[in-house]
């Protein structure tokens, strides 16, 4: 049977707006020594502008997003729809495209009137050995923006940058967890300069950036060594990591992914209420011998 304060508390939590799929795993969470974060949607707000384009080639500026918009058309992720609508407010007529393929954790690639064209982020030009001088560019990431080259064949064609925004909830609830003794961590495939821009601007203790969404479980293995974990995410790339925590925590009014993957959903899709598991767990578990 289930003792009677941890059925109070259940239904408390509930109230609260936390969804509590394992049990277990909430009691755990009253010796919470590490919060992991997700950055894009769980931190932030997941919904990025494009805020400059650099033509790097003859390109001109709305030959470039036209493009960029016609590779990034299938894409799902919020760098893609952020391309597309900003090809939209343009009012750009944006050329098909086939065969797209994804990058995992760097970018796409399709063919766009029979030319190949990739939107891809810096680490991947890095890793093809193409180096980009352009002070513009540079200094658009060291403002924390997420830069996207777009590539023909090997042939730079230009570069976007997008800004998301940090959520508002997010500073308290990085605070609420410190003041409790809880480190708080950040784990992100995005590149380091945004990443060290958003743990700046939250006070993170450490970050993990250009992490591929293979490494993200491995990572919070790493983590678990050390502390005991949660890890919340909103489950676009992270479900895996959300699985290998101590504690899962699913945020962003989920995707079916991250709501499976979870030991606890946040419901109110509030970073905040994370703080929250820790003292309702800790207030139902003490009074338990
Ligand atoms: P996060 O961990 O922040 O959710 P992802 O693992 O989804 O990030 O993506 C990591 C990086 O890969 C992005 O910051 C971006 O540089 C690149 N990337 C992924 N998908 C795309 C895309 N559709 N277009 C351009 N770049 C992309
Ligand atoms: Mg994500």
């Amino acid at each position: 049977a289930v003792p009677l304060v941890v059925a109070v508390s259940t239904a408390l939590a509930a109230q609260t707006g936390l969804l509590i799929r394992d049990r277990s795993a909430f009691e755990r969470a009253r010796n919470l020594e590490a919060v992991v974060f997700d950055k894009t949607g769980t931190l932030t707000e997941g919904r990025f502008g494009v805020t400059d384009i650099f033509p790097l080639d003859t390109i001109g500026e709305d030959e470039l997003l036209r493009l960029a918009a016609a590779v990034e058309s299938a894409s799902e992720h919020p760098i893609a729809r952020g391309v597309v609508r900003a090809a939209e407010e343009r009012g750009l007529e944006v050329p098909g495209a086939d065969t797209f393929q994804a990058i995992p954790g760097k970018g796409v690639e399709a063919d766009v009137a029979g030319r190949t064209i990739r939107a891809v982020s810096p680490g991947y030009l890095d890793e093809q050995g193409i180096a980009v001088r352009n002070e513009r560019v540079a200094a658009a990431g060291r403002q924390g923006k997420t830069v996207v080259y777009l590539l023909e064949g090997n042939t730079l064609l230009g570069a976007f940058a997008l800004a998301d925004i940090i959520r508002k909830e997010s500073r308290e609830a990085v605070d609420r967890l410190k003041g409790m003794g809880v480190r708080c961590m950040m784990l992100t495939g995005d590149n380091r300069s945004v990443a060290a821009w958003v743990a700046e601007e939250l006070g993170l203790d450490e970050f993990f950036a250009e992490v591929l969404p293979t490494e993200k479980a491995e990572r919070i293995a790493d983590v678990a060594r050390r502390y005991r974990v949660a890890m919340v995410g909103d489950g676009i790339n992270d479900a895996p990591a959300l699985v290998q925590a101590d504690v899962g925590v699913a945020i962003g009014a989920g995707t079916d992914v991250a709501v499976e993957s979870a030991d606890i959903v946040l419901v109110r899709n509030d970073p905040r209420d994370v703080a929250t598991i820790v003292t309702l767990s800790q207030k139902t578990y003490a009074k338990m011998v």
